[in-house]
């Protein structure tokens, strides 16, 4: 598991919900932003690459 998707029912402004890289096991604090279709973000600590799919995965299952 790399990405968590988390919505919150309570933030009506927000409905897409936030994004969270999980580094090395870890949740990182920082929410992630969504990558621009060219531009996957690639982790310096675990190496990961997150493309714009992903997130978009990780939004339907919760989690990728
Ligand atoms: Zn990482």
């Amino acid at each position: 598991m790399v990405l968590v998707f988390q919505s919150d029912p309570l933030d009506t402004e927000d409905a897409r919900g936030r994004f969270y890289h999980v580094c090395l096991g870890r949740m990182q604090e920082a929410e992630m932003p969504v990558p621009p279709p060219d531009q996957p973000y690639a982790c310096p600590r675990c190496g990961v690459e997150l493309e714009t799919e992903d997130f978009w995965i990780a939004q339907v299952k919760g989690s990728v």
